[in-house]
């Protein structure tokens, strides 16, 4: 256990902080160790993997628990599908090449996402028209409460866009230990997401291996390396809004672009909600390519918020805020946060 331990290395914002306690975990024993360890001392207990969705907005007062347990197993195969559990530490994106390479086919579009295989069920990944749900059979989680080991089905993660259980009844609650994935022993395209497509166009039946090169081709182009220019991904999300508002919007903004969605939790129609592209609000408000201090609005995808050098949280938070308040002003749409604050943006 460190004291006082420095989180810039250990967060791809590249933010000074500071955790009161800091531990790198490689089994469940030393998980339980550091839950101990916390509980004795009243202490906060959070799990950090890649720090590639988090803002640390001050220094963190408990225990920070890195994951860095590792292992890769086939579980079950058919004919057709073999099940593959990887442990929470893993890399992701280590684990979708992994899965190439040993033709296990699925998780192509997903490649080069950054952060550990145990963050991924957290925000139900995306990318390239794929969510990691589509794939993920069940989960395995440590109470942090209780200290018992339980599986959970994919159902009861209960994904959404950027969502699940994790963010909400069980935030904190449980701890990802491994995510087991079915993958197709047949090649499985998806061309579904326009870019992608196109970048393949000259092809005519694509391999896995010419599509997860395309999407990290795509993606080197369009989103900055952290290890460069400090960056949490997508700042914001899509906003989903109901055809009612968006008619209201469209009024005054005829070209604003929109794709159906079906939300669950609308009983009368699952068409009757659409997602608008943050990127595209955020750039009609002239925010895009502007810097805020040390603190920018990236130039080619302005849904992500950079660090141009030493920018503090402040920095960034107060970019994000003036963002939220003009797309808010100018669209009447309220902008939601992909990255997560730590701690949350509600409290001190
Ligand atoms: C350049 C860039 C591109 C990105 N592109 C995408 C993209 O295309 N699609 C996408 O969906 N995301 C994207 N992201 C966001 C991010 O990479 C993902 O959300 C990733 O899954 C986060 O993994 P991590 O290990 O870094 O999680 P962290 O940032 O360390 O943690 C994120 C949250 O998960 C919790 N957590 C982490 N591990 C566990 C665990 N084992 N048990 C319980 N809770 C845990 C943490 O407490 C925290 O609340 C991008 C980020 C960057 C920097």
């Amino acid at each position: 256990m460190q004291e006082y331990f420095d989180l810039q290395a250990h967060n791809t914002f590249k933010l000074s902080a500071r955790a009161r306690y800091f531990c790198a975990i490689t089994d469940v024993q030393e998980l339980r160790d550091a839950l101990q360890f916390a509980r004795a001392r009243n202490l906060p207990l959070m799990v950090l993997g890649g720090g590639s969705n988090v803002l640390f907005r001050k220094d963190y007062p408990g225990v920070i628990v890195h994951m860095t347990n590792r292992g890769i197993d086939i579980v079950a195969e058919t004919a057709e599908a073999v099940w593959v559990r990887a442990a929470s530490g893993e890399s992701w994106h280590g684990f979708v090449e992994y899965c190439l390479h040993a033709s296990l086919h699925g998780l192509e579009n997903l490649a080069l996402i950054p952060g550990c295989v145990g963050a991924a069920p957290i925000q139900n990944i995306g990318a390239y028209g794929v969510e990691v749900k589509e794939l993920i059979t069940d989960v395995e989680v440590l109470d942090a409460v209780t200290g018992v080991i339980e599986t959970l089905t994919c159902t009861q993660c209960e994904f959404g866009y950027r969502d699940s259980i994790f963010k909400h009844n069980l935030h904190r609650r449980k701890i990802i230990l491994s995510v087991t994935f079915r993958l197709h022993r047949s090649p499985c395209i998806n061309l579904g997401y326009a870019a992608l497509a196109q970048a393949l166009s000259g092809i005519a039946d694509p391999t896995p291996q010419q599509v997860f090169d395309a999407v990290c081709a795509i993606r080197r182009s369009k989103l900055p390396d952290p290890t460069v220019l400090g960056n949490a991904g997508s700042f914001f999300k899509n906003p989903v809004i109901n055809r009612e508002a968006f008619a209201k919007v469209l009024q005054d903004w005829p070209d604003l672009p929109s794709f159906p969605v079906a939300v669950d939790n609308d009983r009368n129609s699952v068409s009757n909600w659409v997602k608008v592209p943050a990127a595209w609000l955020i750039e009609k408000t002239g925010w895009k390519g502007r810097k805020f201090g040390q603190a920018g609005v990236y130039q080619q995808q302005p849904l992500v918020l950079v660090n141009h050098g030493d920018a503090s949280a402040a920095d960034i938070l107060a970019l994000a805020e003036q963002i939220m308040f003009t797309v808010a002003q100018q669209f009447g749409i309220q902008l939601e946060l992909e990255v997560q604050w730590i701690p949350p943006r509600s409290s001190a």
